[in-house]
Parts: structure tokens; sequence; C-alpha cells
């Protein structure tokens, strides 16, 4: 059952009387609709209770205008009239009392809409047509809603083409009592010349309920009436358009536009996404403060109004937002106008109009946050700059401002084009899905991606400062890459993501030079790529979106990393030059409109040859089309063969090679020798899509080079691993220590994955991990090893191998950790501090005591005296862990606690991800419990993230998957579907699953999943048991050579293994 719109003329209607499709009629014919779940009885009780509330009203009076007039002796003449008005004004007090207050409220919005529509509807009103709209209780926050709501994750999504809007006109009032909004919107569309077919106008809308709908032609030309346009209009399958058709007659007119107009009522949801509420507590008052923000990337501007919900379709948008007094802040993507009293007690704010730009970029705020008054630091500076939080954070808002001055200049600097919006507001929302949101001129964050406390205890770690910078970085390249040009359609989301990820790392590199971003990059992110793009069930970064979960999982680092590393490669590939101008010719031409990747690459291949870095028999497409519609990357054999080398190319898979898979790719060579040192990164060679092996003649002046060392990929700027055959890895081993740095641990990290992979036996990369010995203070090298060895720890930790595992890497790490130790001195480097924390996290991870002993003693020194935490930020990782690991409940209680109370919330992620370290079995299921309880103070935005840290310890890992096997359906609901939290959750499930009745369990929440209808949730599953296969693989294969070797190891070197 659909439900159904409710005339309170037509009794039928109350009852509950249906036509197909989820409409009903009024008397005149004219239809209203609804869509959402199952409203009849809602409906009928409230209509009954409003119904005797007026019956006994009337009584009341009836017996009170009796007892007047018996004891006045009044004319019954004049009673009568009060009497009407007693029950008008009971009737509007119901209505604006606060559950009903939606209907009234969307009654008084119509004589707010712009002009011709309010004309409009001021002459067509009548009694017979009088709308009565959906009450709010009509709209599905019950149980059976979100039965619904669960069952609808997965979705097509159709592409309708045929008209184009032009302008939205949205005028909406958000209510978080009542969780819904009232609004009423009218659209400018226009037929789109390049349709020839006659096409109904398709809006998207999820859980919308929709009234009074209207079309007049367009424009409305002064001084003449308005042309009313016959038309039909449903709701589409499963209720996820609304359609309006226009009378056939006006198909031969191409150039045809009309304004569409409806009032709504959508949902305001609690699973942060489309409009939705949140809170938190004001700790001046004690009381519940409500934010109402929106979330509409990708696809869930639907939610909050009926709307062209796609990319490509750009449009200016005029929004009017509705607000209750008692919130003093209202913002949106353009400067306010003005704000004028709406009714007693609201006030309504009028935005600017928006340039043209899609749906998932509108956004809206209301909340009493406050801004931190940067606009009158300001002066004339353009754009004005403000940033907006709880009250209590406002000190944390220093690290950002500065950071956004910085990098705004810069931009504009590098794309040539200056910022188009005259404001941009960032906002740390309370609880929020993503890191940040782009949303222009209107950028939302979650706290600890835009707050850095500044006292001395709260502080944030070098990492965390380094983060923030990061993401703020990220969103401001997206106001020119993703909001002045944007990719058309989903499939090319890494075009955006890669290029925010890219210039994030250009402007970070350029103005703090000191935070070595560049040598991050090569092992961060081709670490979460490589992770994903290995097995056979990776996607190709654009793929073919077809459903609401594709697009949901088409955020990941797939579309993210390695989009980054792409474009990265892109730029080495035809030089610094033409990439810039590349991209500001590309800004340039397309601003405000839409691109494919194609567009991206015809304006690199024209640079590139205007500049020369690029072959003039070589274009950019044929080059990139290998690494875009394919997924996986490839692993290069180098062989040398007297003086030449021979270059052999397959696809890097996991568990091991499969001689079926014949992908190739179009590689770009770089190499050095001691006799070739290049000086740049632009290649020399190239193996094409169609050459499985080329021959490099000549590469050393001399047939015997055996001592010479060789290595390809330099400062890996390409996507590929290299594998060497025997003597190039002595020669490499055995000069290590003068290799450059990036080299050096890029040959750790493939060495440690080519053994994963079967295509090398251990004894290398322990041989290369043996380096860490030596080189203490290789921050690199030392990142380098820790997505290699974290694979064998979670593989061989519940394992008897483990022991003299953990006896080698306590003996590499032993002196680094000597040397610098839990202690950190004053005035030390980013590096240095990063360095430090790394180091110290190896050595109580391998249960180095001197680690361990000194971070019990600094957790209960903080014990002690709980107001005064003598913990450096950068240190807080590791200790709040190794101390909950290593304690008893006692720990795990004071950092629970310490969470509640903390005001950070870097420092709340921190305890969030220590709290799963414990070892206590009650504590983790306890822990696991409190995800699920909204009073617990773990908000939505963190649940994946502490049950990803029970889920990584040994001990709660198959707590883990208990509890989500058990609740999956209370999650899904909990949580909803905007941001894959379950997926990530399964996810973080796999690493320690290594055996066969591991494959079972996860086949049997695979059927769960399917029933529940969790299709992303299915998926999520599909990859994690390939994950598992993997696992499986390399135990039976790997985990035996790996057990000798190390025995092999400790033997030699005589290392106490306790
Ligand atoms: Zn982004």
């Amino acid at each position: 059952m659909d439900g159904g719109y409710v005339n309170e003329e037509d009794s039928d209607a109350i009852m509950g009387v249906e036509s197909p499709g989820g409409q009903l009629k009024t008397k005149n014919g004219q239809k209203y609709v609804f869509n959402g779940p199952p409203s009849g009885v809602y409906v009928s009780r409230t209509c009954l209770v409003i119904s005797a509330v007026i019956m006994l009203a009337a009584l009341i009076s009836s017996v009170l205008i009796t007892y007047f007039l018996t004891s006045q002796s009044l004319p019954i003449v004049d009673t009568s009239p009060s009497a009407e008005a007693h029950i008008k004004d009971h009737h509007v007090d119901a209505a604006t009392s606060p559950s009903h207050a939606n209907a009234t409220n969307l009654a008084s919005a119509k004589f707010d809409i712009p002009d011709w529509l309010k004309q409009n509807q001021a002459t067509t009103s009548s009694p017979e047509i009088a709308v009565v709209v959906p009450p709010v209780g009509d709209i599905p926050v019950i149980e059976e809603a979100l039965e619904t709501n669960t069952k609808s994750m997965d979705r097509p999504l159709q592409l309708f083409e045929g008209w184009r809007p032009q302008n939205y006109k949205i005028v909406i009032e958000p209510n978080v009592d009542s969780s819904s909004s009232n609004g009423s919107v009218s659209i400018e569309i226009e037929r789109d010349p390049k349709v020839n077919s006659w096409e109904p106008i398709v809006l998207d809308v999820h859980n919308v309920s929709i009234a009074n709908v209207r079309v007049i032609r367009s424009p409305i030309v002064n001084g003449s009436d308005e042309v009313e346009l016959d038309f039909d209009s449903d709701y589409g399958d499963n209720n996820d358009t609304f359609i309006v058709t226009l009378a056939k007659s006006l198909a031969t007119e191409s150039n045809l536009r009309v304004l569409l107009s409806m009032d709504f009522v959508s949902q305001v949801t609690d699973t942060l996404q489309g409009i939705y509420k949140t809170s938190y507590t004001n700790p001046n008052t004690n009381q519940l403060e409500w934010v109402i923000s929106t979330q509409f990337s990708p696809i869930d501007a639907r939610r909050a109004f009926p709307c062209f919900d796609r990319p490509d379709m750009k449009a200016n948008f005029t929004v009017s937002i509705i607000r209750n007094i008692k919130h003093k802040m209202c913002l949106s993507n353009m400067p306010r106008i003005r704000s004028s009293s709406h009714r007693t007690g609201y006030i309504r704010d009028d935005f600017k109009t928006t340039p043209k730009m899609p749906t998932y970029l509108l956004a809206f705020i209301v909340s009493n946050m406050v801004d931190s008054l940067y606009g009158n630091l300001d002066g004339g500076l353009m754009p004005r700059v403000e940033i907006w939080t709880r009250p209590t954070f406002v000190e944390m808002t220093n690290y950002a401002y500065k950071m956004v001055r910085q990098f705004l200049p810069y931009y504009e600097e590098y794309f040539g084009i200056k910022n188009q919006l005259p404001k941009i507001d960032l906002v740390s929302v309370p609880d929020f899905g993503f890191g940040a949101m782009e949303n222009w001129g209107l950028i939302t964050f979650r706290d600890s991606a835009l707050l850095v406390p500044e006292d001395l205890e709260l502080a944030s770690s070098s990492e965390h400062m380094q983060y923030v910078a990061q993401i703020i970085a990220h969103e401001l390249a997206h106001q020119w890459f993703g909001n002045l040009v944007t990719p058309k359609w989903w499939d090319d989301l890494w075009l955006k993501e890669g290029f925010a990820c890219y210039m994030s790392y250009k402007a970070l590199n350029q103005l703090y030079p000191e935070f070595q971003i560049m040598d991050t990059f090569t092992m961060l992110e081709f670490k979460e790529s490589m992770q994903h793009d290995a097995t056979n069930t990776s996607h190709a970064i654009s793929f073919d979106v077809k459903t609401s979960s594709d697009v949901r999982r088409i955020f990941d680092p797939i579309s993210y990393s390695k989009g980054t590393i792409l474009l990265r490669m892109l730029n080495s590939i035809v030089g610094d030059e033409a990439f810039r101008a590349a991209t500001q010719d590309l800004l340039k031409s397309f601003a405000y409109e839409n691109i494919d990747r194609d567009d991206l690459w015809a304006y690199l291949t024209r640079h590139g040859h205007e500049k020369g870095t690029l072959p003039k028999d070589m274009n950019v497409k044929q080059i990139m089309d290998s690494w875009i519609i394919q997924p996986g990357y490839p692993l290069v054999h180098v062989e040398r063969n007297g003086a030449d080398l021979v270059l052999r190319q397959e696809r890097y898979l996991l568990p091991s090679r499969n001689p079926l898979d014949h992908s190739r790719w179009f590689i770009p060579i770089t190499y050095e020798t001691d006799e070739l040192h290049k000086g740049d990164n632009i290649p020399t060679h190239w193996m094409t899509q169609d050459q499985e092996q080329i021959v490099i003649n000549d590469a050393f002046t001399k047939m015997n080079n055996s001592d010479n060392v060789l290595y390809l990929n330099l400062n890996r700027q390409s996507y590929y691993r290299v594998n060497y055959d025997m003597t190039s890895w002595l020669a490499l081993k055995k000069n290590f220590s003068n290799l450059p740095t990036i080299t050096r641990a890029q040959l750790l990290d493939d060495a440690l994955h080519l053994a994963q992979a079967e295509y090398l036996s251990y004894d290398i990369p322990l041989t290369f991990l043996m380096e860490l010995f030596t080189a203490m203070d290789d921050e690199l090298l030392w990142s380098a090893a820790k997505p290699g060895l974290n694979y064998l720890i979670y593989n061989l930790k519940r394992e008897p191998a483990y022991e003299t595992f953990r006896a080698f890497m306590k003996f590499i790490v032993r002196p680094a950790f000597d040397r610098y130790g839990l202690h950190e001195p004053d005035n030390e480097s980013h590096m240095q501090l990063k360095h430090r924390a790394l180091v110290a996290n190896f050595a109580c991870k391998f249960n180095y005591d001197r680690c361990t002993q000194v971070a019990q003693t600094r957790f209960r020194e903080w014990m002690r005296d709980p107001k005064r935490n003598p913990i450096k930020p950068n240190l807080k990782s590791v200790i709040y862990c190794t101390a909950l690991a290593e304690g008893s409940y006692q720990e795990w209680y004071f950092a629970y606690k310490q969470y509640k109370r903390s005001n950070s919330a870097s420092e709340k992620e921190e305890i969030l991800t220590s709290l799963g370290c414990t070892t206590k079995p009650w504590l983790l299921s306890k822990y696991l419990n409190l995800t699920l309880n909204s009073t617990s103070g773990i908000l939505k935005q963190d649940g994946a993230l502490a049950f990803r840290a029970v889920a990584s310890n040994a001990i709660g890992h198959e707590m883990a998957f208990d509890f989500l096997q058990t609740n999956i359906k209370e999650i899904a609901d909990y949580y909803g579907d905007g941001f894959s939290t379950i997926s990530e959750m399964i996810k973080s499930l796999t690493i320690y699953m290594n055996k066969e009745y591991h494959k079972q369990q996860l086949q049997a929440l695979a059927a769960n999943c399917r029933k529940l209808g969790l299709k992303a949730v299915e998926i999520a599953i599909g990859m994690a048991m390939e994950q598992v296969n993997d696992n499986i693989y390399w135990r039976t294969h790997s985990y035996d050579k790996l057990k000798g070797f190390l025995e092999g190891i400790v033997s030699e070197f005589e290392i106490n293994i306790f």
C-alpha cells in the first residue's frame, strides 16, 4: 500500500479509498498524489481525533450557549457566529500546535512563494478545490516506514531525457518536531532541443508527498495572463519518480518552456542523508540544541524536494528557508538577502540565487551554532570566509581559517580563475557521514575534519593537523573542480575526486613543504588504491553506474586514491606546464557546464603536444583508456639480458597470478642505473597495451653489470609494481642505503606485496625489512613497511608462527624505539613527531616491554589526575591503545568517561579506537552494543570506526561478527544506507578470516541481507568473500614457508623469542 492523499471533503478518501497508482481525485477531478508508505490508519485516526475534538468543542459550546441563552435570554442569532468562530479558531490553534504545524505552514507558505505563483493561487483557489495538504503524519516515521526504507536501498537510476531545468525557486520549512519539511518548489524547465521525441517531465523523489501541481507556460509576458497548460501527473514505478505529462498538442513546440510548481512534504531524516536532524547539548543550559543540516550528495536531494537529481541537470537555485525564531543561524549556499517575519514565531530567510549547479551541491543549515567572526577581520577580502561551530568550539577554528586563507589564493593562481561565490561558510556539523562535503559556498565537515584545539591538553597530533589541512584543501579545490565544472555522470566521479585529492597534495606541497606530502603520497594513496585494486572483485575506476547502490559504492578508494594516482601519473607524462595549462583551459571552457574524461584527455593531449612532452604520434586517450576502463594494475617484471633490459607486464593479482587474465596496460617507463640519472619523471619508453614484453636496448654500457643498481618507476610516478630478477634484487640490497628515499620505500612495499602474491619468496622482503634495524630515522621506509606488516600481523596473530614473527620484529624495531622512546622533546619537526609515533606504534604492538610499560605508566598518571592529561598529542594513539590492551576494566571505564567528557573531536576519535583495544570480552561486547545506543555519546558518523576498533582486535573479531549477524536489521535501520556503514563494518571483519568456516559464516550473512533487501551490503560481502579466499590461499601456500624463514633468521641472529 502506497498511502493516499486525503481531501477533508471526501469522506471516502478519509477512509483511505485509493485509485490505482496511489492517487486520489477530488470532486472536480483534480489529482493529488502521495508518495510514501502506508498511512491510512494514521490519517484516519488523526482525522477521527480532530473530528472528535471539533464535535466535543461544538457540544461544549452548545451547552454553554444554551446555558448562556437560558440565563441571559439573548437571541440565538447572535451566538452562532461566535460558535463558528470558536470552532475555526480551534482548528487554527490545533494546526499550529506542534503535531499539526506543517499542514498550516505549507498552506501559508503558498502565499510567500514568488509573485507569479502567488497571483495564480489566489485566482484559482476555491472551496471546491481548496487543498488540504497531507498531514505530517503521512510521511513515514514509524516502524512500517523503516521497513520500507530498508527495502528500497537499491533502486535503478534511470536517465530521463527531453527536458532540462533552468531555475528552481524553493521555499522550505524543515521541522524537527515532526521530522518533516513542508515546502513549495517551482521549476522553470525547457525542452531539450537535442531530443526530438515528445517526452514527459520526470522528477526524482524519495519519500516525498506532492500536492497542488500546476504547469504554466513560461516566460510570463508582462501584463498578460498566465497560460495554464493541461497535464496529467502520477508517480512512476516504486514511487521513485513523479511524472508530469503535457498535452501531445504541445509536441510541435521545440523551444517550449514551462513553469512546473507544486507543494510537497518531505522527511527530515535521522540517517545523515537528505535533510537531516542531529543535536548536541548546550553546556550552558544543559538543553538539547537541534541542528537541521543537509547532505544531498550523491543522490539525496530527491529526499528533500522533487528535482532533476543528476549532476548534468545544472540550474540556478533561489532558496528561502522558514525557521522557528528560536533558531538563530540559517545558512545556504549564497548570502542571505533578507530576513522577514513569516508568521508569529517564524522567520523567513531569502537567499541570493546560486550560479548554475547540480542538485547535489545545494545545502542549508538551521541551528544555533555561531560564527567565529572572521568576516570582520577580512575587511574587503573576497570571498568572505566564516567558520561556524558550537559556541564551545569557536576557539578551535583558527587553524582552519588560516588554511582557507592560504589555499584560496594558491588555487586562484593555479587555476587562473577567481573563486566564483561571494562567500564561503565552513561548518562543523555535530554528526556527519562523510569527512566533509563541498557544497558550493557552504562546506560542511565532521568536527574532527575542521576543528583543531590549541589548548595544550587537547592539542592535535601532527597527523591530525595534516589531515585537517588536507581535507580543507580538498574541499576548496572542489569549488573549481566539481562545482564550477562537474562530471556528467557518476561513472566519472573519480574526475572530480581525483582532482580535488591531487590538488590538495599540490597545495600542501607548495605551502607546507615541511610536511613532505608528496613522499607520503607514494605510500598512502598507493596503499589505499592497490589494496582495493588487487583482487578479481575490484571495479574499473569508471564503471557503468546504474543503481543507487552503484552510486554509493563508487565513493571508494578506487575513485579517490586511484583517481589521484592516475592524475599524478598524467602530470608526469605531459609535465607540469602542460598539465596546468590543460587544467586552466578545461575549467575556462566548461565553466558552469559538465565534462567527461574524454574532454580532459583532449586538453591534455593538445598541451602535451604543444609543449613537446607527449610524442606527436600518441594521445592521452590511447594511454588512459587502459587504466580507466579495466580494473587492476600491472606488475612489470624486469630482467637483464646482457646490456639490455627485458620488461614484461602482467596483472598483479591476489591471491596469486592467473594465467587466464590477459589484462594489459599502456605503461610509461622510467628507470635509473648507476650510469643514468634522469633528473625528471617524463617517461623514456612505453609498453603499449598490445605489448606483453618490450626490450630496452643498451640500458647498461657493459655486458657485465651485475653490481650496477637498476630501479624502475622513478618516484613512483606510475601506477604499477616492479619485480626484478635476482641479480637486480641483490644489487639493490647491497646499495640500499645509497638509493633515493622513495625508491627505498617502494622496494620494501613492493617486495612485501610480491611475496604475498607468490611472485617472490619471503626471504627477500624479510631482508629488506631488516633495513629498519639501521635505517632508524627513515620515516618513509617505516611507513612503507606498515601495510605489508599489518597483513602479516593479522594472518599470523592467531597462529604459532606469531611467536617468532613478533620476536623478529621486536628485534628490528628495538634500536629505533630506544632512540626515540615515548618522550617528546620540544621543537621537533612535523616529520620527527610523526615518526616517533610510528616507531612507538610498532614497538608497543610487538610487545617491546620498554614501550608497553612506559605507556601504562603515562596512562595511569592521567588516571590519577584526569584534569591534566600528560600524554603528548602524537603519542595518544599508541599510549591509549596499549594501556587499554594491557590494563583492566578501570582503564577502559576511565577512557570511556574521558570520551564523554572531551570537547575535542580528534581526541574523541583516538579514544574510540582505543576502546576496542581491550582484551576483556565483556567490555568489547558492551562497546559494540553502545554503537546502537543513541544516548551512549557515540555518534552515527563514528559507528563504523568503533566497530572496526573491535573487529581488528584478535579477541574482539568473532564477537564483532556475531554482533553484526545478530543485529543486522537493527544496524541497517539505525545507520541508513547513505554512507555504507555496514559495508565498512564488513570490510573490517575480513582481516582475521582465513579459514573455510569463515566463508560459511559470510554466506549465511549474505543470505540474511538478501532477505532484507540490503543490496549494497550483499555486494560488500561478495568483496569480503574474495578477501577471505585470499587469506585462506595465503595460509595454505605461504604460511609454512614464512614460518621456516622466520625460524631461520631467529636462530641465525640468536634472537630471544620472549
Ligand atoms: Zn571530494
